[in-house]
């Protein structure tokens, strides 16, 4: 694997080569009352467009396209990450955000070494424009006079760069020393899947099986395909913690669970700070592309981060024929703020429309989305029906059923952004226990429990369940 170290030394020729010309914009021409401000992104996973002074302390920024690849959709330009530092003596600044991808409100995350985090006061962050829908909870697709502009106060500023992003960061290095701290453990392997296509740099690939284990639930978990969507890292974090935690003190019969997990898909758009898509402007999630002849192999000009990782699905699958599986494809969605984590399952329960193994499929999915529902108290958002448009398209999920039909229970998870449920703007530490409650729903679900339905979304504020906007994820999903 590779070690943060040598990470470094790449990031900085990769720096040095385009991100300092492309992404950064400083002003030195400090004239009279004006703030001192330098804004860069040339960091790993940093991501802004460009920076132009608006006023003595007020900046316009831009989002760019991934890459800047002007033929992406407007609504893959949302995620964004600076640093800002302040020479003299620190103003109170205004930063007003603009070519945005999405109309939804937000409140942008800052911290000082990249490692802790915080949420700016919600009261210093509004969104303005003219657009009517500027400020409605639906997503307009025009979106250029929507901006959301921050207030940074002086306080902020104490001498060190301020960072400051859409949401929380979560790296290629800060997977890698996450796993580090795996390594000894008798219960995880350590391996990869191999190397990127573009920075050449190594998929990580766990498995986590006790050597005294009978894989009697055999799970598989990726996440990461869209770089910028880090709620997944956070989510696996927190079940694989707590998997570790059940396995060591034999808890939940957890040792007999083998679960198979590629961290982090598309190592090379985490580095290069791209929402949604490769440095090639590949959206791997649309490219698991296979025919009959070709399964259950991918087509060999499918991209080559899907087929590696598509080699120990296929291991999985096969070495597991014989019993059920569960395939979860981890993602995060821009949605309404108040929007909490949802999923796609698959088909409905209409036997005038679905076959019996269709149903099978939406049933068994809809039990442990609603195990996990009840486990973390109620802020997952259930859907009447899944459909079956994913047939058309190539998912990870696609191939999963085309290869294992209902014996994959095969579904995309999506955290959000927002309040996710909570009365609080959602916390690391909120998602991470996303992924505690996961592993206990896949025991749960492994020891046959049926929960009650149907089950009341249980909002800590107290307030009814909202009704929710279409999303992120549904363009491309159905
Ligand atoms: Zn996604």
């Amino acid at each position: 694997m590779t070690s943060p170290s040598s990470l470094g030394r790449f990031l900085a020729v990769f720096v040095l080569g385009f991100w300092i010309a492309a992404c950064s914009d400083s002003d030195d021409s400090n004239g009279q009352g004006k703030a001192d401000v330098s804004i860069t992104s040339n960091f790993e996973s940093g991501n802004i467009g460009r920076a132009e002074r608006a006023g003595d302390a007020e900046w316009d920024l831009y989002l760019k396209d991934d890459n800047n690849d002007a033929s992406l959709p407007v609504n893959w330009r949302n995620w964004w990450y600076i640093r800002i530092r302040q020479q003299g003596e620190a103003q109170t600044l205004t930063l007003n955000l603009k070519n945005r991808g999405w109309n939804y409100f937000y409140v942008p995350v800052y911290s000082y070494d990249r490692l802790n985090w915080f949420r700016l006061d919600e009261s210093d962050v509004k969104q303005v424009g003219a657009s009517e829908t500027c400020n409605s909870t639906t997503q307009s697709p025009v979106l250029d006079d929507c901006e959301l502009s921050m207030r940074l106060d002086a306080s902020l500023f104490d001498g060190r760069p301020l960072y400051l992003a859409r949401f929380y960061p979560y790296t290629y290095s800060q997977l890698l020393t996450f796993l580090k701290t795996l390594e000894g453990h008798e219960c995880v392997d350590q391996s990869s899947v191999g190397r990127t296509a573009v920075f050449q740099e190594s998929i990580p690939y766990l498995t986590i099986r006790c050597p005294d284990g009978d894989d009697s639930q055999v799970v598989w978990v990726h996440g990461r395909t869209h770089p910028a969507e880090s709620g997944s890292s956070f989510v696996l974090e927190g079940a694989i913690t707590r998997l570790l935690d059940d396995m060591e003190e034999n808890r939940n019969n957890s040792r007999n669970l083998a679960v198979h997990i590629v961290p982090m898909h598309n190592v090379d758009g985490v580095i290069a700070g791209n929402y949604r898509t490769t440095p090639d402007s590949l959206n791997l999630e649309v490219l698991w592309t296979f025919d009959q002849a070709s399964l259950p192999f991918l087509k060999s000009d499918a991209p080559l981060e899907n087929r590696l990782v598509n080699e120990p699905m296929r291991t999985v699958s096969q070495m597991f024929a014989d019993r059920s599986l569960i395939a979860l494809n981890l993602h995060s969605s821009n949605s309404a703020p108040d929007r909490p984590v949802f999923a796609f399952p698959h088909f409905g329960d209409d036997p005038d429309q679905y076959s019996a193994e269709e149903i099978q499929l939406w049933n068994d999915s809809n039990r442990l989305l609603n195990l996990l529902k009840i486990n973390y108290d109620g802020r997952i958002d259930t859907t009447a029906t899944g459909g079956d448009g994913f047939l058309n398209a190539f998912f990870p999920e696609t191939w999963w059923w085309r290869t294992r039909a209902e014996t994959a229970v095969a579904m995309t998870v999506e955290t959000t952004y927002g309040r996710a449920g909570f009365p609080h703007w959602v916390t690391e530490t909120n998602i991470r226990e996303l992924g505690s409650s996961l592993i206990q729903s896949i025991y749960d679900y492994r020891d046959g429990v049926v929960p009650e339905t149907p089950i009341n979304l249980l909002r800590s504020d107290g307030q009814a369940e909202p009704v929710f906007a279409p999303m992120d994820e549904w363009d491309t999903k159905h």
